[in-house]
């Protein structure tokens, strides 16, 4: 869309929002959060959409859903299982229809008052307007220190350009949800998809607050899987250092080859070794089966994208035309 068309369509009220909220074991925060979504969305705009993407829960989450006054904008996807929140986001975004879809957290940790900043930024002439969390004292140092390593890591052996601190919750413009649409990968990476599909983007900073109730379910063991995937799905690095460690390896190996040569032809044979060998051959060990570890983890990532699984399966629809 042009520019003055967009500051039209969002001054005439024209303008079409889709919402994309996935939600897993929320039922103590959904009724609340969708209210409160629905109100100040309805202050914007008529013309708005709400699309809940269930992601397996197995408390009382739909039928909370369901319970909401019908006038609320919401359409509800019902994956049949869990299948995480980067393949719930990808099912609501294959189902949204907006100008813009916004995308946003059900526990109240990505604040509804920013939308209307997102939209004017929009307006402005962004494709994408992401939301960059100034605090992260919600979280565990250990949480903190994770997330530090991962994007510094992610910044040297990636060549797409994550901003750190950059969530889930941000606006993107229908242009910028048909490109993500395109992706066919299983094993998927949001923030790293976000960062390679390019597009004229803005930040904006935002508080995080606590969670209104109910508790994170990214535990260390999921956030590691997440940044494996992130690191696998981006970089070839780690699968490439291995030639240049084998060959300083090798080289260092000669070197101390032609020193022991040496030695033994000017001294003579003399037998004592036995800590230098055992340090050499535990090395070489470790180190082969940690490439080898390594490839094992890409090649399991190959493996899941061969099968050409399906990225989720939609149990329930309510709510859409079709
Ligand atoms: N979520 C999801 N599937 C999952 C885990 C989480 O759809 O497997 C949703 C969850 O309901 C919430 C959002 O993703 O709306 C963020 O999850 P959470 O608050 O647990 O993560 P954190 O805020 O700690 O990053
Ligand atoms: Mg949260």
């Amino acid at each position: 869309m042009q520019l003055e068309k967009r500051q039209l369509s969002l001054k005439n009220k024209t303008l079409f929002i889709s919402c994309v909220v996935p939600v897993f074991n929320e039922e103590a925060v959904v009724e609340a959060f969708f209210t409160e979504l629905q109100a100040s969305l309805h202050t914007l705009t008529n013309h708005f959409e709400i699309i809940v993407v269930d992601d397996g829960s197995r408390d009382k989450t739909i039928e909370k859903i369901l319970q909401l006054p019908s006038e609320y904008h919401i359409k509800l996807l019902g994956l049949s299982r869990n299948f995480g929140k980067e393949n719930a986001l990808t099912a609501g975004l294959e189902h949204s229809s907006g100008d813009v879809t916004i995308i946003m957290d059900s526990d109240f940790q990505h604040p509804i008052e920013v939308i209307p900043t997102f939209l004017k930024h929009w307006a402005e002439g962004y494709e994408m307007v992401y939301g960059v969390r100034v605090n992260r004292d919600d979280e565990s140092s250990i949480k903190r220190n994770f997330a530090n390593l991962f994007y510094w890591l992610m910044t040297k052996i990636t060549k797409i350009d994550m901003p750190s601190n950059a969530g889930d919750f941000r606006l993107l413009d229908k242009k910028v949800v048909s490109s993500l649409n395109q992706f066919q990968e299983r094993s998927r990476f949001m923030k790293g998809l976000y960062a390679w599909v390019g597009y004229k983007r803005i930040a904006v900073p935002f508080t995080v607050q606590e969670r209104a109730a109910g508790s994170s379910s990214w535990g260390l063991g999921r956030l590691t899987e997440l940044a494996l995937t992130g690191i696998t799905s981006f970089s070839d690095i780690p699968l490439r250092v291995w030639g240049l460690v084998g060959f300083f390896i090798s080289f260092i190996s000669l070197i101390y080859a032609i020193y022991f040569v040496t030695v033994t032809l000017i001294y003579g044979a003399d037998l004592p070794g036995f800590p230098s060998i055992i340090v050499a051959v535990m090395f070489l060990g470790g180190i082969q089966l940690l490439s080898i570890g390594i490839l094992g983890e890409y090649i399991a990532r190959i493996f899941t994208e061969v099968k050409q699984r399906p990225k989720y399966l939609v149990e329930i629809k309510h709510g859409f035309e079709n």
